[in-house]
Parts: C-alpha cells; sequence; structure tokens
C-alpha cells in the first residue's frame, strides 16, 4: 500500500479536488506487482481554511459572535460552493454543521481544537464523497475515533501503541475499499473530544500511517516540483534536490523549511519508508525522494528561512554564575513553556537562544526573569546556509542587520532583523 498526502494548497478549489481524483485514479490503477494498489489518502483542510477556523475561535472567545457566525458562514459557503462545482449536494452529500462547536466553559485551547478540527473533516467528506461518485471504491475514515491523543490540546501527543491497534485492524479488514480517505492533522482523546497535532500537522499523520501500515512509500503532494534549495518566492533560481537522506531532510525541515513538518521523519526512517515530495501540477514527475540510500550531503548550498523567531538573552543576577547550573535551569523552563529552540549560544556570562515566537513566550520570560536578567529582540528571521562559501556569506549578509551568527566550514547561521 502507499500514502499519499495532499496539503491545503493542493484542495483549495473543485480544480483541485478534481486534480486530486486523477492522481488517486492513476495510483490504484496501476498495477505493479508485487506492490497491490491500496491507496490511503491524508488530506488537508482546503485552502486558508484552518487559518479562518482559527478567526473563528478567537471571536468566539472575546465574545463576539456575529463575527464568529458571520465567519463560519463564509467557510460553510466556500465548501458548499466547491460542492456544488463537483455536482455534489450540500447537506444531503456531505453533513453541514450550523453551529459553531464552542463550549464557554472549555478552555481557549479545547475549542480550538474542537473548531479548527471542522476544516479537515470538511475536506475530507468532500472528497471521499467525490472520488466516490467518479466509480473509485472509497471509504472515509474519521481520524478523531482512530488516531489516538492525549488532552495537550493543539499539540496532541499521539498514543501510537492503541492508534496502531487501531488503524491496522481497519485497515487489514476483508473487503476494505481501495482507497481510504482520512484527515491529516487531527486526532481524538479516549472520551471522544477532538485534538490537533499542530499547525501544519498532516504530513506527520500521512508519516503514522505509512509507519503504521507498513506503507512502501508516503508521498507528499506539493504546489512546487519537490524539495528546491531555496524558497521559489524569495529566491529566483532555485534548483530542485532530486534525491535526500533523511538527515538531511530532518536537519532542512528544523531549519525552517516549509516543505515538510520536522515530525515527519523519524516515522518513516524507522520503518525505512522512503518519502516522496512531488507537484500535483505534473504527477507524473520524479519530485524528490528522501530515503536511507539518498545521495549526501546536498551538492548545492541550501537556503532556509526561520521567520518570526524571538532572541532571549540571559545574564546572571549576580557573580555566582555557573554555565552548566544555569544552562538546565533554562532549559528546563523553556521545555515546560513548550519553546522551540533554533539555536543557542553561550558566552562567560550569557546564555542566548532563539526560539519560534508563539503565544508561549510571554510565560516563559516571566519565568526566566525571576531567575535572570533577560532582555529580547523580536522580528527576526533565522537563516540557515547549508554549503556555504565566504562568497556566498558575503552576499547572504550584505544590507541585512545581523543579530547573531554562527558559522562552521560548510553551514551559516544568520539571526537577522527581519525587514518591514
Ligand atoms: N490544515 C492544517 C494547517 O493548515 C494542517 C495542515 O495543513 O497540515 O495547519
Ligand atoms: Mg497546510
Amino acid at each position: 500500500m502507499k500514502v499519499y498526502k495532499f496539503g491545503g494548497a493542493s484542495v483549495k478549489d473543485a480544480a483541485g479536488v478534481r486534480n486530486l481524483e486523477k492522481i488517486v485514479r492513476l495510483a490504484v490503477t496501476n498495477d505493479q506487482r508485487p506492490t497491490t494498489n491500496d491507496l490511503m489518502v491524508v488530506v488537508s483542510a482546503m485552502g486558508k481554511t484552518t487559518n479562518a477556523l482559527e478567526r473563528v475561535v478567537e471571536f468566539c472567545a472575546a465574545g463576539q459572535e456575529d463575527k464568529a457566525l458571520n465567519q463560519w458562514i463564509d467557510i460553510i459557503d466556500f465548501h458548499v460552493t466547491i460542492m456544488k462545482e463537483l455536482g455534489l449536494q450540500p447537506g444531503i452529500d456531505i453533513r453541514l454543521h450550523g453551529e459553531i462547536p464552542y463550549d464557554p466553559a472549555c478552555s481557549f485551547d479545547e475549542n480550538y481544537d474542537q473548531i479548527v478540527s471542522m476544516g479537515e473533516l470538511l475536506s475530507t467528506q468532500i472528497i471521499a464523497v467525490y472520488l466516490l461518485k467518479q466509480g473509485l471504491s472509497v471509504e472515509w475514515w474519521n481520524m478523531p475515533k482512530l488516531l489516538r491523543t492525549d488532552t495537550t490540546w493543539r499539540e496532541a501527543v499521539v498514543d501510537n501503541e492503541t492508534s496502531r491497534a487501531v488503524i491496522r485492524a481497519g485497515w487489514d479488514r476483508p473487503n476494505r475499499p481501495t482507497v481510504v480517505v482520512a484527515q491529516g492533522f487531527i486526532g481524538g482523546t479516549a472520551d471522544g473530544k477532538r485534538t490537533t497535532l499542530g499547525r501544519e500537522g498532516s504530513d506527520y499523520t500521512a508519516a503514522l500511517l505509512g509507519n503504521y501500515l507498513d506503507a512502501e512509500s508516503v508521498t507528499i503532494w506539493k504546489d512546487v516540483p519537490g524539495i528546491l534549495n531555496a524558497d521559489p518566492r524569495l529566491e529566483p533560481n532555485t534548483v530542485l534536490i532530486p534525491s535526500l537522506r533523511y538527515q538531511d531532510a530532518v536537519e532542512l525541515s528544523y531549519s525552517g523549511a516549509q516543505i515538510i513538518h520536522p515530525k515527519t521523519i523519524r516515522p518513516l526512517e524507522n520503518k525505512q519508508i522512503p518519502l516522496y515530495v512531488k507537484p500535483f501540477g505534473d504527477p507524473t514527475a520524479a519530485g524528490s525522494r528522501i530515503a536511507a540510500d539518498g545521495v549526501g550531503p546536498i551538492d548545492v548550498p541550501v537556503y532556509i528561512w526561520r521567520k518570526n523567531q524571538i532572541l532571549i538573552t540571559m545574564r546572571a543576577k549576580d557573580f555566582a554564575f555557573v554555565l552548566e547550573e544555569s544552562l538546565s535551569e533554562i532549559f528546563d523552563i523553556i521545555h515546560r513553556h513548550r519553546l522551540k529552540v533554533s539555536l543557542i549560544q553561550s558566552s562567560a556570562v550569557t546564555i542566548s537562544v532563539c526560539v519560534d515566537n508563539t503565544r508561549f513566550v510571554p510565560a516563559a520570560i516571566e519565568e526566566l526573569r525571576v531567575h535572570f536578567n533577560v532582555s529580547y529582540n523580536d522580528h527576526l528571521s533565522l537563516l540557515t546556509i547549508r554549503g556555504t562559501t565566504p562568497n556566498i556569506l558575503a552576499r547572504a549578509k550584505a544590507g541585512r542587520t545581523i543579530m547573531l551568527s554562527q558559522t562552521t566550514r560548510r553551514t551559516a547561521r544568520l539571526v537577522v532583523k527581519e525587514e518591514d
């Protein structure tokens, strides 16, 4: 069996869904023994639906019911338009929710998961029904009932043992349809609440399903030709990297390459399942292949931007500064507040960490201030250049305000001020 993952951009309109059908049909009719045609199709929310649903949660939490409802109706309308263009009957073929699943007695984050998960539930229902109407053998899966997680709302931790057993049982059934359509990014708790795995988490779902079901490969269908050495929106001359090792892919995604979610590689590497990144606009193109036998190291300079960073610098409050002791204290606080560290630097009397500027940062800084003198700079980006040379580095630095830099012979990491 294979796993295909389609992101929001690939299913942002009716044409995208028709294109998905074309790609799925190619896979299930291309019988190449000894492999089977069985296909797990993992889908994200359509277009920018997740962002729109986040606004619904924010309006609800702020008590702005009219705004929340208007936003909700816009989201439903957007999906209804797509359904109609695909010849589906809203409300008959696909269930629509008139009410926002908001409970004022629950926390913001718990409500977030109940509401934001609707994007994937809608997209997958539309796609499953459409594929069925096109004559394919299809089943829709409800991941909140199958992918078991804890209750860490918005960043739920998957219980692999339970999930694997449930998902394998569902998959190994006799007479299961050839194609299964499942939501990426969402799961559920033991008591039936929906959870989400963190923004852009659909790739991770695809990797987990590939691992549970011993897939022969996992393919992520994207709006780019594969993994490129730079973001084509930022660099005019990009090249495709046709083959990578797992470790290179982990490093790229950790450095901020938007192409794959950082958690995606481990479940695949554990079972030696190759990962393909291919363009949904050109399904027979080779794209990029990530595997243990991939070619490495990458032989073109690779530019990776990690945006929205904050550089936090801690200084001892007195002279009794012991680096080792401070480190464990700092990283304990960082870990408890779920900060994502992108770079660390220390001197005799200071420690600086660059982290993603998430909603968890203010509380972490507050706690750090109990122990240290803390200063910070925000509106920063981290630029990682792999395969750098003195020339490349000089060019990258030109005209930019560099807050901090770390360079080794082949890799440069620059914390730079975001230009406004
Ligand atoms: N729909 C979710 C998001 O936009 C998950 C994903 O796209 O992977 O974050
Ligand atoms: Mg997405």
